[in-house]
């Protein structure tokens, strides 16, 4: 990475984003800015990410748990003394008028009043929705208690649909989460129960205001593009938003040369991630989409 590389006497070649030149070596610089661990709907614990990230060669990862900051003191100690550099982040869940929108927020306060009020308010939503859900996938005939859920999540701070997911996957009613969201668990279906979720434009005001930078993650990912027009991304940037996930797996290659061109014209930061959840997530495995070191340095530089 850029500051890295300089004190090594390293050189970036120009176009080829992450490879830098020691001497008479090309040396790879991995960043990988958006995964979870167990204190969200990941499955390794931070301890056991940080090992994954150091045996993938990673030179910078970021813990972007939902909604909680729980995993940052056990993922730094992991980190410490190691060369991985850690960055504590976390996806926050906000809404823009009626659409969801994850916010990967990074190197903030996470007891800034204001940002922890929001963050309990929806890990409170999540949490006590769960009667309901499962009231809901027992009226079309699933036999399923709390205590399944909580079988399959016993690190994270609030029960959430994944956990109800890999709980059903442990009944045999589905193969996966992804079965079990189209069948049970997604909009319109017997166990969607509606949640709180922060105010978008509201957050990123936060997220500034508690000492860190905001990037939106997959923003056109699952359909979101209708929402997250260019006007619209335009319009967060100068409320302090600092980037876009462009490089995510839920977007195409069109729809990534878009939104490349939309960061450039309005000054955004270009980042990518795995949004690695352990056996939580297939096929996203650690570093299959990385963020340019040269994006990176300057996300750093927008820290307040
Ligand atoms: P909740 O916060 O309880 O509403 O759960 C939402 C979380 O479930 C998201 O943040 C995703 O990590 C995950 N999720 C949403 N849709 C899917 C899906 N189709 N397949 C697997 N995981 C999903
Ligand atoms: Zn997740
Ligand atoms: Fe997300
Ligand atoms: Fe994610």
């Amino acid at each position: 990475m850029g500051r890295v590389g300089a004190a090594l006497g390293a050189a970036p070649i120009p176009h080829c984003p992450g490879i830098w030149v020691c001497g008479r070596y090309a040396v790879a610089v991995l960043i990988d800015l958006h995964t979870h661990s167990h204190c969200s709907d990941g499955t390794d614990s931070p301890r056991e990410l940080i090992r994954r990230a150091r045996a993938a060669s990673l030179d910078v990862l970021a813990l972007t748990d939902h909604d909680t900051s729980d995993g940052w003191d056990e993922a730094g100690q992991a980190a410490a003394g190691t060369e991985l550099r850690l960055i504590p982040g976390m996806e926050i869940s906000c809404l823009y008028g009626r659409a969801g929108v994850h916010l990967l927020a990074y190197l903030l306060d996470p007891g800034y009043p204001p940002l922890a009020a929001e963050l309990e308010a929806v890990r409170d939503s999540r949490a006590s929705r769960l009667p309901a859900m499962l009231a809901g996938l027992r009226e079309v005939g699933i036999d399923i208690t709390e205590a399944d859920v909580a079988r399959v999540s016993t690190a994270a701070t609030s029960m959430g649909r994944p956990h109800v997911a890999d709980a059903l996957v442990g009944l045999g009613v589905v193969r996966d989460r992804d079965e079990a969201f189209d069948r049970y668990l997604g909009w319109g279906r017997p166990g969607y129960v509606p949640r709180y979720a922060a105010d978008l434009t509201e957050m990123i005001g936060y997220v500034r205001r508690a000492g860190g930078v905001s990037v939106i993650a997959h923003p056109w990912g699952r359909g979101s593009q209708r929402t997250l027009t260019a006007d619209v991304l335009a319009d967060l940037a100068t409320l302090g938003l600092t980037g876009i996930e462009v490089d995510h797996l839920d977007h195409d290659a069109a729809q990534r040369e878009q939104l490349r061109s939309i960061a450039s014209d309005t000054g955004l930061v270009v980042t990518g991630g795995s949004d690695y959840h352990g056996t939580g997530k297939v096929d996203h495995p650690l570093a299959c989409e990385t963020t340019d070191p040269e994006q990176f340095e300057r996300l750093l530089a927008a820290v307040p």
